[in-house]
């Protein structure tokens, strides 16, 4: 499973992640997104809507602890 996190203070409440992965982003009662199911939907479902977000406020780690969105910097 891997690690998603919503950068609250970058969301401005697009819904493009909700969208995208329903079951894994909900809006909080301030229109944030944040995560309420990290296992809701496929790894790449998941990375594909943290791509989606037009701000960049949601990053994704693998198990092993790599990075899948933002891409690493090399
Ligand atoms: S796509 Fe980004 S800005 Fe839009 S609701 Fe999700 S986290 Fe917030």
């Amino acid at each position: 499973m891997v690690k998603v996190t919503v950068n609250k203070a970058k969301c401005i409440g697009s819904g493009d992640c909700v969208e995208t992965a329903p079951k894994v982003f909900a809006f909080d009662d301030k229109g944030k997104s944040e995560v309420i199911d990290a296992a809701g939907s496929d790894d790449r479902v998941i990375v594909s809507a943290a791509r989606s977000c037009p701000v960049k406020a949601i990053t994704v780690v693998d198990e092993a602890g790599q990075q899948l969105f933002p891409p690493p910097r090399p």
